[in-house]
């Protein structure tokens, strides 16, 4: 029989509505003649609620406390739906991450998974039930306390899931079609793409394009698991993300991030081991680095900027300031108004001159760039965030013209 693992996200889940609407589709699914593994996330804005809930009671909460109240969330819709499905005649049960044998490092709140022990899983389809498995937990084997994947890990979950129990698909259900262009909220022409080379989904996703964490591109390009991103509410072709998807552009899309905030260390001696002492000192404090520029040298000092989450700013001015004396810099400054805005695309490749065009595109806007970062099918440039939905635009009119979508 075939396996199809779903993973249904907050909005999919959001009030007893929506969740019965899953547990009928869900039960379609069964009905057809395929076995069913369901990954749910938190209803709604749960996690943040009981984010905000936590700040509320503690100005820095235990990372194993906090894991602990957030993997309540997923408990919730899981429970739920396995009674709106029971309701509907189908057997089902749900499982937490640890009950399904999903094995983490000890990283609270960026657990890695290390293992999955899917036997119990089997063992409930082998008897003919729907298995709900709460996203975004699992459960660290020498500590035996649970954590959490970080935000949006519920489709790592669904993908890992995938891959152990070696699904046909996994079909993750989201409140938009697809993957777009660029993100249609911002870009009125931006369309729906039928299919994404796992390559280029693993770049928009790290580029800010949200539809789907990139930790799970990756389990899913390693183990060849084909994914269906669609919506939930209608029974239309989403996006499919798998190995040899059809490129005949040579930008996919163009995606965006605001999510991150400028770091500069000012003139710091341009000499061996400075940025070693730097980086090292914001490794130590597990803080995420993505874009590092380091200025041209002038009378041997030079500067260093670099940007990091939003929720690490803080961590990193910290860190930053404290090692400043040692390194001989002559201050710290942050900017959290940024926007990273990135074009993405494995044609790229075989065309030159698309970091040119790009930079051209954006100088007719007047927009500075302060940043430039590529990879082999990105060029990302860092702006002003009050000037990325019109960068954006501007853009996807210039390398995905409307008249090119059909
Ligand atoms: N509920 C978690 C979050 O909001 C996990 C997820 O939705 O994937 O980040
Ligand atoms: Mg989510």
């Amino acid at each position: 029989m075939p396996l199809i693992v779903q993973k249904y996200g907050g909005t999919s889940v959001g009030d007893a509505e929506r969740i019965s609407d899953v547990a009928r589709r869900v039960v379609e699914t069964r009905k057809a003649g395929n076995d069913v593994v369901v990954v749910v996330s938190a209803m709604g804005q749960t996690t943040d609620d009981l984010i905000a809930l936590a700040t509320h009671v503690s100005s820095r909460p235990s990372g194993r406390e906090l894991d602990m109240l957030l993997t309540a969330g997923e408990r919730i819709s899981m429970a739920l739906l396995a009674m709106a499905i029971r309701d509907l005649g189908v057997e089902a049960a749900s499982l937490t991450g640890s009950q399904a044998g999903i094995l983490t490092d000890s990283a609270h709140g960026e657990a890695k998974i290390t293992a999955i022990r899917g036997d119990r899983v089997r063992q409930y389809l082998d008897d003919g039930m729907v298995v709900i498995v709460a996203g975004f937990q699992g459960v660290d084997p020498e500590s035996r306390d649970v954590t959490t994947l970080g935000r949006g890990g519920s489709d790592a979950t669904a993908v890992a899931m995938a891959a152990a129990l070696e699904a046909d698909v996994c079909e993750i259900y989201t409140d938009v079609d697809g993957v777009f262009t660029a993100d249609p909220r911002l870009v009125g022409t931006a369309r729906k793409l039928d299919e994404v080379s796992y390559e280029d989904m693993l770049e928009l996703a790290a580029a800010g394009a949200g539809v789907l964490m990139a930790r799970s591109v990756e389990f899913a390009r390693r183990f060849g698991i084909p994914v269906h991103v669609r919506s939930s509410f209608h029974d239309g072709q989403g996006t499919w993300i798998k190995e040899d998807a059809m490129e005949q552009t040579v930008i996919t899309g163009v995606a965006h991030d605001t999510s991150e905030a400028k770091v500069t260390v000012h003139g710091v001696p341009d000499q061996p081991g400075i940025a070693a002492k730097l980086f090292g000192a914001l490794a130590a404090e597990a803080i995420d680095v993505d874009m590092i520029v380091q200025n041209v040298s002038t009378a041997g000092h030079t500067d260093i900027s670099f940007t990091v989450p939003v929720e690490h700013l803080e961590k990193a001015r910290e860190a930053a300031d404290r090692v400043a004396p040692e390194l001989e810099a002559n201050g710290v400054d942050v900017d959290p108004d940024i926007a990273k805005v990135s074009l993405v695309g494995a044609g790229m490749r075989n065309h030159p001159g698309v970091a040119a065009d790009m930079f051209r595109v954006l100088s007719e806007h007047s927009i500075n760039i302060s940043m430039i970062s590529t990879s082999a099918i990105r060029i990302s440039c860092v702006i002003e965030a009050a000037r990325c939905d019109e960068a954006v635009q501007a853009l996807h009119d210039y390398y995905l013209p409307a008249e090119a979508a059909t």
